[in-house]
């Protein structure tokens, strides 16, 4: 079998809480450029070591055994070398344990092609944008607004982030930055099991939209000529989103087919 070389490094890692990171590596070539919303492969060598919190492996992992996961890429898509990803550690995975054990300078792959139709960019000019997220599912979202928020000024565009924790809420303190720096930006972050200090909203995503939380306090109303939605995170989220969704007269986006709404399931 053909043995990949290393081709990134990490530059640095942040760790949100016990089971979460923001991971920066830069690629040693620079890659031709990506739309914000996509996902690239990073891989590692089942000889590499396990973090300290994670389990031991199911099976044997051969050192000649690649590991490799697809990830969004959370940077503003003018980036070539640099990239930046926000990582859920699956304490049993294969991939996830090892990453989390990366510190800056280790090596890694970083796959050659980037990937994906989940794009903010295919959407009609003017069109309002409700972005929905569980856990890492708010990736994609962080580079939507890295790179097209100041494009949009007509659009109204929400962000809606369900966690658990409050340290769950990744990209929280941007998000909240953009919200007062944006009059056009509006972010909802809500937890299903808050510790007594946290003042926000209390239920998942789901009761949000379906509590009619959009047409009251954004005035906008679920309808697939004027609002596009992108769903992200949770499978079970993502299947009740979507039937909701379709109620309402929407239909999946696809590469060959458009829609009014574009979901991405980790
Ligand atoms: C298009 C795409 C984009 C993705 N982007 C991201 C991203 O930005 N950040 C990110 O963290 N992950 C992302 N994922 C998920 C990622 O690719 C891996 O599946 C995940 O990191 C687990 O890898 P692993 O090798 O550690 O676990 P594996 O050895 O592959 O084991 C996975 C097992 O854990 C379960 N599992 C997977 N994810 C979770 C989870 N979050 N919590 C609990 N159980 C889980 C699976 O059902 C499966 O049984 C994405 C997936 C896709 C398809």
């Amino acid at each position: 079998m053909h043995h990949l070389e290393y081709n990134a490094t990490v530059r640095g890692t942040v760790l949100v809480s016990a089971d979460s990171m923001v991971l920066s590596i830069e690629a040693d070539q620079p890659r031709r450029g990506f739309d914000s919303g996509q996902y690239v492969l990073l891989g590692l060598y089942g000889s590499e070591p396990r973090s300290l919190n994670s389990l031991p492996d199911s099976r044997p992992l051969g050192t000649r055994t690649l590991i490799q996961r697809p990830y969004a890429i959370a940077s503003h898509s003018a980036e070539t070398s640099r990239f930046e990803f926000f990582i859920t550690q699956v304490r049993s995975g294969e991939l996830t344990p090892r990453l989390f054990a990366l510190e800056p300078g280790a090596r890694l792959h970083l796959g050659e092609e980037i990937r994906g139709s989940f794009l903010l960019n295919e959407t009609p000019d003017g069109s309002d944008i409700i972005m929905i997220a569980t856990g890492t599912g708010i990736a994609p979202y962080i580079s939507f607004l890295r790179t097209h928020i100041a494009d949009r000024p007509e659009s109204k565009m929400v962000v809606i982030q369900g966690a658990s924790h409050e340290e769950d809420l990744g990209y929280s303190s941007e998000l909240r930055f953009l919200e007062k720096r944006y009059p056009n930006f509006f972010y909802v972050p809500t937890l299903t099991d808050p510790d007594e200090q946290w003042q926000g909203r209390r239920v998942r995503v789901e009761d949000l939209l379906q509590g009619e939380l959009l047409q009251n306090e954004f005035n906008i109303t679920p309808d697939p000529e004027w609002t596009h939605f992108f769903i992200s995170g949770n499978p079970v989220m993502v299947r009740t989103v979507s039937g909701w969704l379709e109620a309402f007269g929407y239909s999946r986006h696809h590469p060959d087919r458009q829609g009014e709404y574009y979901i991405e399931e980790y």
